[in-house]
């Protein structure tokens, strides 16, 4: 057991930070936060700040990345140096790029990025403050923001962790759950078609424990969902 594993993660029923196990954390999203982007949205999920800028369709540099037959999705995930309680050091590292490649890959499906050949959408994704589930929040700002930028997309891609923090299956962890609970499954869906477009597990479930885990990470989707369409209803307007 790691130093510092509180002895209880929930007591009668409440965890550490006094939800249900079911229960996420409050979340705020507004769409088009940044002027000179093309798109843009801002989340605030728990102590999470992500904000995400989309620039694009957009010339391709370097020229070699450009693919005939669609745009190319760039996600860049970095970490602020003052979003944890340790400096983080400055610049990329295997995390962020393991991040970004991830993001990438769980809104590839939904943009409909053969419309630009030739061309790249770029998203930045800044995390501000990061209390655990950053991946997640991540995801949730960037789909806002490309569809703030107005690019075709098929649905909108909300993410969710659940995981497991002293033998019990929690959704959408804090951050001491995180750093010393026993699993975590961070999970994206499309909710339109019912695909799941991110599905990562760190620790050990019995599978049982997945399957609870896994539809608690979707039913916590499913919320942020509203939310992220509530935040361009309220820039946009009434929409279907
Ligand atoms: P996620 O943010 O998706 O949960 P990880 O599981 O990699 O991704 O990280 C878990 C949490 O650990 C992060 O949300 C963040 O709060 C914290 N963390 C990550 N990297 C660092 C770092 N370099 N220094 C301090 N805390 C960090």
């Amino acid at each position: 057991m790691k130093v510092g594993t509180p002895e209880k993660f929930i007591v009668k029923g409440k965890r550490l930070d006094g939800r249900a196990p079911d229960e996420i954390r409050p979340i705020k999203i507004e769409a088009g936060v940044l002027k000179r982007a093309d798109g843009s949205a801002r989340v605030e999920w728990g102590g999470n700040i992500a904000v995400a800028a989309c620039y694009g369709p957009r010339e391709v540099h370097p020229r070699h990345m450009a693919k005939p037959d669609k745009a190319v999705l760039r996600i860049n995930y970095n970490m602020a140096p003052f979003s944890v309680s340790d400096r983080k050091r400055p610049g990329t590292d295997r995390r962020s790029m393991e991040i970004s490649k991830v993001t990438s890959e769980a809104l590839e499906p939904v943009v409909f990025t053969h419309l630009y050949p030739n061309t790249a959408i770029d998203v930045f994704v800044e995390i501000l403050n990061a209390a655990a589930g950053t991946r997640c929040t991540g995801i949730t700002a960037a789909s806002v923001a490309i569809a703030d930028a107005g690019i075709p997309m098929k649905d909108l891609v909300p993410a969710c962790a659940a995981g497991k923090v002293g033998g019990e299956i929690v959704v959408d962890l804090c951050d001491i759950e995180d750093n010393f609970g026993e699993a975590d499954l961070p999970m994206a869906i499309i909710p339109r078609t019912g695909d799941i477009s991110l599905l990562q597990m760190d620790g050990n479930f019995t599978p049982s424990e997945f399957k609870k885990a896994f539809e608690m990470a979707k039913t916590g989707c499913e919320q942020v969902y509203k939310v992220q369409m509530d935040a361009l209803r309220n820039k946009y307007g009434k929409m279907e």
